[in-house]
């Protein structure tokens, strides 16, 4: 449910980050279709605190982008600058809508007394990525468990645990993104730094610094990047 309402009304606001998206459709027709309809298109280091997109749907493709809460005010020309970088008019844009992305700092509040935050409402949302379809389920699980267990006080606790491992790394490589894409790009590209992040994702490597041979030097220079 609407994390501003919900988590104004609970008090739990401070500690989460506001970003912002902004997100339209066309028909395919006005977009190669043989191009993009098996091919999800990602572009990083375009907006701040964030990328933009182009996703194959059914009948049409969604263009978006989104970035921290401060790009408000410049989304509609970021997303005219996608649009036209793929080669459409952002006038053919149909069903532009903007939206809200709660991402929650480490530690931050997800409880007051007897009330609970799930999903959005506490600020779930992955703050590299901007997914929360997971967190959003793995929350609302947590949540009910809690609750039956009438153990209201061991949600916040066991929630951490099972989302903050995977949204400190997330929150890692947004600085990083930040403060220099081209190096991102780089040390992402560079020989044996993707089976790591991929095994970060995955849970099978706990931290980069378990990285050995050609993926160190690299890797160090996304730890610098992120501190
Ligand atoms: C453009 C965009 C693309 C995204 N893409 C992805 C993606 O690809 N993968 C991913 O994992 N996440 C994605 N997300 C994030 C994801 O959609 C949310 O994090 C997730 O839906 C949160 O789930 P939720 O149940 O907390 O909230 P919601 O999905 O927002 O559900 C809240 C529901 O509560 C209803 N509601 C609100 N107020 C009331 C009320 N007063 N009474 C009754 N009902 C009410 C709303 O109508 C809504 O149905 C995307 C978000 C955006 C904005």
């Amino acid at each position: 449910m609407s994390y501003s309402m919900n988590a104004h009304a609970a008090r739990l606001e401070d500690g989460i980050v506001r970003g912002v998206a902004l997100e339209g459709n066309v028909p395919w027709g006005a977009l190669e279709r043989s191009r993009y309809e098996q091919t999800a298109v990602i572009e990083l280091g375009v907006v701040p605190g964030g990328y933009g997109w182009v996703f194959p749907k059914h009948d049409h493709a969604n263009l978006g982008v989104g970035g921290w809460g401060a790009e408000g005010p410049r989304l509609r020309m970021h997303l005219g600058r996608l649009a036209r970088a793929h080669g459409v008019d952002p006038d053919a844009l149909t069903d532009v809508k903007g939206h809200r992305l709660p991402m929650r700092r480490l530690g931050a509040a997800a409880r007051s007394g007897r009330v609970l935050l799930v999903g959005d409402a506490a600020g779930l949302v992955d703050p590299l990525s901007g997914d929360g379809i997971y967190e959003a389920f793995t929350s609302a699980k947590l949540a009910a468990e809690a609750i039956l267990a009438d153990a209201t006080e061991s949600y916040e606790g066991r929630l951490a645990a099972a989302l903050d491992h995977h949204a400190a790394a997330s929150w890692a490589a947004k600085r990083a993104m930040d403060r220099s894409a081209g190096a991102c790009f780089w040390a992402a590209r560079s020989p044996g730094v993707f089976p790591v992040v991929a095994g970060l994702l995955c849970g099978d490597v706990s931290h980069p610094n378990e990285a050995r041979g050609v993926a160190r030097p690299p890797l160090r220079l996304l730890a610098r990047l992120a501190s």
